[in-house]
């Protein structure tokens, strides 16, 4: 099936006089005729839901829906996209072990790679998404376990030449793991350049109406954990916590998602709320519609601003005149999404005095959503660090990041004049 009909239908078929809609299954737990038909589950001998923390059907009906989309195995709904990424590192590292991330990502996984996985012994080397080989393959050391990159970099939008960082990361033996939530599947299926595993903030354009935190971790199956089995005991030696399961033999091609699912989700939890579940699952109806919309709102502003002399720089890969532009029609030939990256001529003060002047692009911490809203790095997110600082972490002092919504482009661009007159 195109895409546009899996958004509407993968993962759900109601059988004779079921709903139509998705239901929310709004139960902690789940109830068994023998203790020992319960017993099994625990032993992971038969498949089964007992209990939310670890799994839920509306969850699974949701995470279906998304992994048949990225053209996965398997798929697990998690909390936050926060919550997805860090499972999706730690399900195959641990205290010793090191990883490879790409400088240019969105700061909470900047944070959360950069200061939590340290303080939790798993080391790390930053690359610029745009090393040179010999850099990127220098890297890598003797315990690396993971590479990881944004398909699209928020709040940057740079493109991620996948197949290269797939082909480095798989001639060590590792998985590529793609933060794909700028594009969604719609415009870029990651696995299908290389990557192995692929996470997403479900928060921004899957749920698309700003109602729900969440995220979703998707394996291909592709990758050959026991080719690899020295570097991957937690999925190639006996778990002690489940008998001595070796999951690799277990469950074949589902082996790392279903580890995600019976160890860290068992011990660590942040699954995410079936209600949100439910929402998600609504949003994904109409995520092949929006993002079309999303794009083509995007590329019209985007065209606007570069024509305004008021306007510095400009970053959206759906410009000619992008440096991206050629790896964007190789990787996101459908649009990209629908963020961008500027900056103003003059000072900081004369940018804050532009988003003060707008009245429908409104002032908010979030993106990709259906509203347009406008967000200056400097100012908030990264406010602690001075203008040397910013430029380490790969961001302008004067970058202002804009989302584009579902509004119609003529009021957006309106609202973007009448705010760079004054
Ligand atoms: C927002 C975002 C995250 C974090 O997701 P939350 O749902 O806010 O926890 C991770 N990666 C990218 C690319 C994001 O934009």
């Amino acid at each position: 099936m195109k895409k546009g009909t899996q958004c509407v239908h993968a993962g759900y078929e109601p059988k004779n006089g079921e709903p139509r809609q998705m239901p929310v299954y709004q139960s902690t737990t789940f109830k068994y005729d023998s203790s020992d038909a319960m017993g099994r589950l625990f032993d992971l001998e038969a498949s089964g839901y007992f209990y939310t923390r670890l799994q839920n059907p509306t969850n699974d009906l949701v995470a279906a829906r998304i992994a048949e989309l990225e053209g996965g195995v398997g798929a697990v709904l998690t909390s936050s996209g926060q919550a997805a990424n860090f499972f999706a590192c730690f399900n195959i590292c641990e205290a010793g072990d090191h990883m490879i991330t790409t400088a240019n990502i969105y700061g909470g996984t900047y944070n959360l790679i950069g200061w939590s996985f340290r303080k939790m012994g798993i080391d790390v080397t930053f690359v610029d998404m745009e090393a040179s080989d010999e850099e990127l393959e220098a890297a890598f050391k003797p315990n690396t376990k993971l590479v990881f990159g944004e398909t699209l970099t928020n709040p940057g939008v740079r493109v991620l030449d996948i197949e290269r960082f797939a082909a480095t990361a798989h001639r060590h033996g590792v998985p590529l793991i793609v933060d794909n939530t700028f594009p969604t599947p719609v415009n870029c299926r990651p696995i299908e350049f290389g990557a192995d595993i692929v996470t997403h903030s479900t928060t921004k354009y899957m749920d698309g109406q700003g109602v729900t935190v969440g995220g979703v971790v998707v394996d291909s199956g592709k990758f050959d954990w026991m080719a690899h089995a020295d570097k991957y005991p937690g999925l190639c030696t006996p778990d002690a916590s489940y008998h001595g399961l070796v999951y690799a033999d277990k469950f074949g091609k589902a082996a790392y998602i279903t580890k995600l699912v019976t160890h860290l989700m068992r011990d660590f939890g942040s699954i995410q709320a079936p209600q949100n579940a439910f929402y998600l699952g609504l949003g994904l109806q109409t995520l092949h519609i929006r993002m079309k919309k999303h794009c083509e709102n995007a590329l019209a502003v985007a065209r606007f601003l570069e024509s305004c002399p008021e306007v510095a720089w400009i970053e959206y890969p759906g410009l000619e005149s992008d440096p991206m532009y050629a790896r964007a029609q190789k990787y996101l030939p459908g649009g990209s999404c629908g963020v961008m990256a500027f900056g103003l001529k003059g000072d900081r003060a004369r940018a804050e005095r532009f988003m003060d002047s707008l009245k429908l692009v409104t002032i908010e911490t979030h993106v990709a959503d259906c509203h347009s809203c406008i967000l200056h790095p400097a100012s908030h997110t990264h406010r602690q660090l001075s203008d040397d600082q910013l430029r380490e972490a790969g961001v302008r002092p004067d970058l202002m990041r804009l989302s584009i919504g579902l509004e119609e482009a003529e009021d957006l661009i309106a609202d973007l004049k009448q705010a760079l007159a004054k």
